[in-house]
């Protein structure tokens, strides 16, 4: 399905902005390598896991999930109902109240050890799942989701049996079920980053995953079911932002942990608010992205590429404005639309793909809709000129320049390929830009100086400020924004204290 058509790149020698251009050579000329398929094993239908089992939903209904670079149906999922929901939530309900809440952390640790090494045995098989349903290329995958979603379970498992160190002085407690509603971004990986830390402190879960991308859950229920974790404990139901509502809105629920849309994030928030239901919400962003003139500029741009291109730009942290000094800025734009050109974007089951295929046909008009709203408004587009498949869902690196803060494509989240780039000279004026956006979920300083680093770490609203790298996760580091980006803290002791009565 890649496109192995060579194209090569732009004339060398030509100056732009004063600068001249680098000779390149595009890396569209490589040969196809894709990961084999023999290996994954995929039903034809998906039942809802509950209470230990795969169950046919009361709801009698099913929907497909198509992979978005071939557009072909993978496989048919169970649409959960309301009674499915509450059949779950009692579920877990049961377990919570009869074994998991009474049994030692050290016990709960072995089964979450357990899955963790079931991931990293099945990792080539949960990473292909996960590129077929979910567009991104192999690379990330197999790279960033699954070892990460792996150590996230290994990290948690071992904080099961030690909570009382963790806080100490206090006696931590479970909340009972914990609902969990989860995106399409990163479906193995944000699975894991809830699963664990609410089984490890002694919760039991009813987790949904999105709706254009729930394989990888539901390959996970059946590790779960493998590794002996009782029953109940652990429950999966699939449905759209219907059964999200009705796990929101049902009444035995303790806790509901939810990362999506702002939008669906402020619904969520109104219908808990008056229950005594614990929530953490972690919504969009609109990172800066911020390049200092002596900040060493080759990586500073790789940081820019992975910060927005990587990953199709479906990142809640994408660094999707771009703040470049004055004085760098032709040579830092000529090194970016450079190195745009070399990226490969085409079949994410291809090893040599840098961005593979936008999660769904909505999100793709999405994009292209504020890629017109850009133009409206009078930046000025750059893209790539590289090769996409002709089927599927995709789209070519984008680069705004001239952008006005007011710019709709520089306040609100894209949630694709697309970079805002705007100069600024001073840091207080840097500073004030950054900040001017509802979002505060993270944000790049490159730089070479730590004061300068200090300085603007101590002044930015965002929950994560990474200083000359970016887009960098670590279980034991805690991940969460400001603002509209939400509130509460997942990843490392503080992801502990989201699933406690402390
Ligand atoms: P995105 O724009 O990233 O798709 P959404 O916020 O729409 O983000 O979706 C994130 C998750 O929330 C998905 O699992 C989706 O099914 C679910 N969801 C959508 N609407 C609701 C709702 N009203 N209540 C609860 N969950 C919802």
């Amino acid at each position: 399905m890649a496109e192995t058509k060579t194209k090569k790149g732009k004339k060398s020698g030509a100056k732009s902005n004063g600068v001249p251009k680098l000779k390149f050579n595009t890396g569209w000329e490589y040969a196809p390598a894709p990961e084999s398929k023999t290996h994954i094993k995929l039903n034809d239908r998906y039942e809802l896991f509950i209470n230990g089992k795969f169950v046919k939903p009361l709801s009698g209904k099913y929907f497909e999930t198509i992979n978005p670079a071939t557009e072909e149906k993978i496989a048919e999922v169970a649409e959960a109902n309301v009674a499915d929901v509450d059949k779950a939530v009692k579920a877990a309900r049961n377990a919570y109240e009869k074994v998991w809440k009474k049994i030692p952390g050290s016990e709960r640790a072995k089964y979450i050890f357990r899955i963790s090494r079931m991931i990293q045995e099945r990792a080539r098989e949960f990473a292909v799942i996960e590129s077929m349903d979910g567009g991104k290329a192999i690379r990330e995958s197999r790279d960033v989701d699954v070892p990460l979603a792996a150590n996230h379970f290994f990290y948690y498992a071992g904080w099961a049996d030690k909570l009382e160190y963790a806080f100490p002085g206090r006696v931590p407690r479970s909340l009972g079920v914990a609902g969990q509603i989860i995106p399409w971004n990163f479906p193995l990986l944000m699975a894991a980053w809830k699963i664990a830390p609410a089984i490890a402190t002694g919760n039991t879960v009813v987790l949904k995953p999105a709706e254009t991308t729930p394989l990888t859950a539901l390959k996970l229920a059946e590790i779960i079911q493998e590794s002996g974790l009782p029953d109940g404990v652990v429950n999966i139901v699939t449905g759209f932002g219907q059964t999200g509502a009705d796990i929101v809105n049902h009444a035995d629920i303790d806790k509901i942990a939810f990362t999506g849309s702002t939008e669906v994030g402020k619904i969520i928030q109104k219908a808990v608010a008056g229950t005594n239901k614990k929530i953490t919400l972690e919504l969009g962003g609109k990172a800066a992205n911020i390049i200092f003139e002596d900040a060493p500029l080759d990586q500073a741009v790789e940081g820019v590429i992975n910060g927005i291109y990587f990953n199709q730009g479906h990142v809640c942290c994408a660094g999707s404005r771009l703040f470049v000094q004055e004085s760098v800025y032709n040579i830092v734009l000529r090194k970016l639309k450079d190195r745009i050109e070399t990226l490969i974007v085409g079949d994410p089951l291809d090893k040599n793909t840098d961005i593979g295929a936008i999660n769904s046909k909505t999100q793709l008009e999405t994009i292209n809709k504020y890629i017109n709203i850009g133009k409206k408004e009078g930046a000025e587009m750059y893209q790539s000129s590289c090769p996409i498949p002709g089927r599927g869902f995709f789209c070519r690196p984008t680069l705004f320049t001239n952008v006005a803060q007011s710019n709709r494509i520089a306040q609100e989240e894209i949630f694709g390929p697309v970079l805002a780039i705007q100069t600024f000279r001073t840091d207080e004026e840097v500073i004030e830009k950054a900040n001017n956006t509802p979002y505060g979920l993270s944000a790049g300083v490159w730089t070479d100086k730590g004061s300068k680093i200090f300085n603007l770490t101590t002044k930015m609203r965002a929950g994560v400020v990474w200083a000359n790298t970016y887009n960098k996760f670590d279980p034991s580091s805690p991940f969460g924004g400001y603002k509209e980006s939400g509130y509460g803290r997942e990843g490392g002791l503080h992801g502990l204290s989201a699933y406690l009565k402390i």
